[in-house]
């Protein structure tokens, strides 16, 4: 069995309140992720509607402050690299302004600032403004970390997904030694290649655009696909063919990811997801075996109480407990996978 798909159901029964207390069985579904062997639980009832986007309450306070990222106080209130580094201080290109993470939390550890606007909602960024961000995470991890073999390019969207500002910015991160997933990932692709004879990232992907369920599209150098075992109740990530790292993008390619990006993050506000995480893992150099992928998951409070989608058994257990399928979550984006 090259890949597994592993799902297993189990019944649970009681007297339903909803039903004049007769017996009912409800359905139990733990799928187990043949990249990651993440294991998520599928709740068979249908998620309500999450509502509108509402940003007002965060920007409300944010006036309280000045941003540091706005353009007339980046050069005051930014850091800058070390002259040896980085001699102009600041990496830019185009919108983008990159600098150190005055917070860090690796040795190799910037801050991308996206936009000159302050506030954006998910499908106001332009495909240009993702992918000079992009492009200008590549080359921070060359022109900063030549030696690194790791790196991820993340994006915490608004406050309820960890973000300490308002303002759109990357976080990047590069380092010898992988994150506790992208190790998890790496040990998998290894095993995989050696017990098969090819490579999982490619033999995953000829699976999915096969089997259909979950294939959303391919647009650039990347497909889009919903992961067989999710991390959150919206979780998309774009896939490369293996081998491939955020270095080798052409421009054109990183504006194709770009464009994908632009559609899976529209997609999610019209949903009413009004924040959100993006993780884009990438090996550095060759051989270091971590494959691309770039994951963006809903950090979202579920209404009428605003109930946040983490809880103990995602915080405690490492498993998700899901409201939606990945395979309806799929065919609802493909209904609106256009620019
Ligand atoms: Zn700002």
């Amino acid at each position: 069995m090259p890949l597994k798909f592993s799902i297993t159901h189990h019944q649970t029964g009681f007297l339903s309140p909803f039903d004049g207390f007769k017996p009912t069985q409800v359905d139990v579904e733990i799928r187990r992720d043949p990249l990651t062997g993440d294991r998520s639980r599928i709740l068979s009832y249908r998620l309500r509607s999450l509502g509108k986007l509402d940003h007002s309450e965060y920007l409300e306070r944010d006036k309280q402050r000045p941003c540091p990222f706005c353009p007339e106080n980046l050069e005051k209130m930014a850091a800058r690299f070390l002259p040896q580094e980085i001699p102009e201080g600041l990496l830019r290109r185009g919108e983008a302004v990159g600098f150190p993470n005055v917070f860090p939390y690796e040795s190799h550890n910037a801050v991308l600032r996206l936009t000159k606007a302050h506030h954006l909602r998910p499908s106001q960024f332009t495909p240009r403004q993702l992918a000079d961000g992009f492009l200008l995470a590549a080359e921070a991890f060359r022109r900063l970390t030549p030696k690194a073999l790791y790196a991820s390019v993340n994006w915490n969207y608004m406050m309820p997904a960890g973000g300490g500002q308002v303002h759109p910015h990357f976080q990047i991160v590069a380092s010898g030694r992988p994150t506790r997933f992208q190790g998890r990932l790496i040990r998998r692709a290894r095993v995989f290649a050696k017990r098969e004879g090819r490579e999982m990232m490619d033999a995953y992907l000829e699976h999915e655009k096969t089997e259909g369920s979950r294939w959303v599209g391919q647009v650039g150098p990347v497909a889009w696909l919903a992961p067989f075992a999710p991390r959150a109740i919206y979780d998309l990530m774009a896939l490369s063919p293996a081998g491939k790292s955020l270095l080798e993008l052409t421009p054109q390619q990183a504006l194709g990811l770009a464009r994908g990006m632009r559609r899976v993050v529209s997609f999610l506000e019209a949903r009413g997801v009004s924040a959100y995480n993006m993780a884009l893992h990438t090996s550095l150099q060759p051989g270091a075996g971590l494959p691309f992928m770039l994951r963006i998951v809903s950090r979202v409070h579920i209404p009428p109480m605003g109930v946040d989608e983490i809880n103990y058994f995602e915080k405690l257990h490492d498993e998700t407990v899901c409201f939606l399928s990945p395979e309806e979550m799929a065919q609802d984006l493909k209904t609106m996978w256009r620019d």
